[in-house]
C-alpha cells in the first residue's frame, strides 16, 4: 500500500519509547477495540513486552456483538493473557481492571516484601492503537486522584507516573501504536473501528465491504436502522445508496444522489454506535 509510506518510521520511534517505558513497569495494559479485538491489537506489543505480565482488555464492549466479545476474552485467557471486556463509559468497571492487575502481581509484590523491600506501588503502562479509549482510561483515573508521584530516574519529564490508588501508578500518557497493515482485511477493519483517516483506503470500498459484512452478519441492523435489505448476488450497490438517501432525506447534488453524503452518514452511524452493536470479527 503506497499510501503508507510513513509507516515504519513512526513504528520505529513508537518502539522504541515504548521499549523504555515498559522497563519501568510491573504489567502493560492492552485496550484494544472490543469490535475488532484482533485487528487492532498490535503484535509489536509482543516484541517489546520483555516478559512483563499483559492484561488485554477489550474496551467499548457497550459497541461490539455481546457473544462476540466473549468468545475472544475466551481466546485470548486460552493463549494465556490475561483479558476482560469493559464499558469505559462506566467509570466502576475501572476497578474490575486495577483489581485484575493487582491479582496478577500478588505473588510478585509479595515475594519483593519477602526479600526485605518496601511495599510499593504497581506501575502499569496503557498501550494500544488511536481512538481504543486510552485517554478516556487515563484521564478519568487522573482526574480523580491527581497525585504526581515525582521523577524516578530514567523516566522524562514528559513521562510521568501518576497514582491512581494507593498501590498503583500509570504512565500518564499512554503507548500510541500505530495499526498493522499488513493484511488488507486488518486495515479495512481499523478504518471500520474509526482508527485511522478513512482517507488512507478509499471511502467507497470501504462502504461497500462494511454493506457486505453487515448483509451477512448483522442484517437485522440494516433493517432497523434504514429499512434496508438486499440481496448480495444482485446489483445491489446503487439501489442501496438511493434507498439510505432516500430514507436519511439526504439533499440531492444538481439532481443526483449525494453518494459522499450517504457515505458519511452510515460511518457516523458506525463510529457512534447509533448502528448498534456489532463486531467486525468472528
Ligand atoms: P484514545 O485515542 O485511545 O486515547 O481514545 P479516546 O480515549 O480518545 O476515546 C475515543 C472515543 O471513544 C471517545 O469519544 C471516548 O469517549 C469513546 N470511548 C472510550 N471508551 C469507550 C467505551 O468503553 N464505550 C463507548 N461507547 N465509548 C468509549
Amino acid at each position: 500500500m503506497a499510501q503508507l509510506q510513513w509507516f515504519p518510521g513512526h513504528m520505529a520511534k513508537a518502539r522504541r519509547e515504548m521499549s523504555e517505558r515498559v522497563k519501568w513497569v510491573d504489567i502493560i495494559i492492552e485496550l484494544v477495540y472490543a469490535r475488532a479485538p484482533y485487528s487492532s491489537k498490535n503484535p509489536m506489543i509482543d516484541e517489546i513486552a520483555n516478559n512483563k505480565p499483559r492484561l488485554v482488555v477489550l474496551t467499548k464492549s457497550d459497541m461490539a456483538d455481546e457473544e462476540r466479545t466473549k468468545e475472544w476474552v475466551e481466546y485470548y485467557q486460552s493463549l494465556g493473557y490475561e483479558a476482560m471486556d469493559v464499558n469505559l463509559k462506566r467509570f466502576k468497571e475501572y476497578n474490575r481492571i486495577i483489581n485484575q492487575c493487582r491479582r496478577v502481581l500478588k505473588d510478585k509484590m509479595l515475594k519483593e516484601q519477602q526479600r526485605g523491600m518496601k511495599p510499593r506501588a504497581i506501575r502499569a503502562l496503557v498501550v494500544g492503537i488511536p481512538n481504543v479509549g486510552k485517554s478516556t482510561f487515563i484521564n478519568a483515573l487522573a482526574s480523580k486522584k491527581v497525585a504526581v508521584t515525582g521523577n524516578k530516574p530514567g523516566v522524562t519529564k514528559a513521562q510521568q507516573l501518576i497514582r491512581v490508588a494507593k498501590d498503583f501508578e500509570l504512565f500518564d500518557t499512554p503507548g500510541v501504536l500505530w495499526p498493522k497493515f499488513e493484511e488488507e482485511r486488518i486495515a479495512r477493519n481499523i478504518a471500520f473501528l474509526g482508527s485511522i483517516k478513512q482517507t488512507i483506503l478509499p471511502l467507497d470500498d470501504l462502504f461497500i465491504e462494511a454493506m457486505k459484512y453487515l448483509n451477512v452478519h448483522y442484517p437485522k441492523l440494516l433493517e432497523d436502522r434504514y429499512q434496508l435489505s438486499f440481496d448480495l448476488e444482485s446489483d445491489w450497490i446503487l439501489s442501496v445508496f438511493e434507498h439510505i438517501a432516500k430514507v436519511r432525506a439526504i439533499k440531492k447534488i444538481r439532481g443526483e444522489t449525494d453518494y459522499d453524503r450517504v457515505i458519511e452518514i452510515f460511518f457516523n452511524d458506525i463510529f457512534d454506535g447509533s448502528i448498534g452493536r456489532l463486531s467486525w470479527e468472528d
